[in-house]
């Protein structure tokens, strides 16, 4: 199921536009609606200090990916392999699926 209000959904190909991991790509793991925000496999790492545990008692560094912004990405389209914008005005089959803007390849397979 695509989120309407983000217009992505787990499993899809983004490529980072704005910030520090701009030009990255990668796969979306987890999407959050209420914030508009998803996190991006392999992008945007976050350093996290974890509290002492019996296996490490000193305590260590995690890293771990950090949310971004919806607007922050665009979808990989994988017919032209680029970066579009997503049309979703196309109904197949009583579903609306996402189109690429850039060559009208349909993205969702339905
Ligand atoms: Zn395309």
């Amino acid at each position: 199921m695509v989120n309407s209000k983000i217009g992505f959904k787990k499993g899809d190909k983004v490529l980072v536009i704005i910030g520090e991991d701009k030009g990255k790509k990668g796969k979306i793991v987890s999407i959050f609606p209420k914030k508009t925000e998803v996190i991006v496999e392999g992008v945007n790492f976050l350093k996290k200090h974890s509290k002492p545990t019996q296996k490490s008692p000193q305590g260590g560094i995690i890293r771990q990916e950090g949310a971004l912004h919806a607007s922050n990405i665009r979808l990989i389209c994988n017919k032209c392999n680029k970066p579009t914008t997503i049309r979703r005005e196309k109904i197949k089959e009583g579903k609306r699926v996402r189109v690429c803007k850039k060559c009208g390849e349909i993205i969702d397979k339905v």
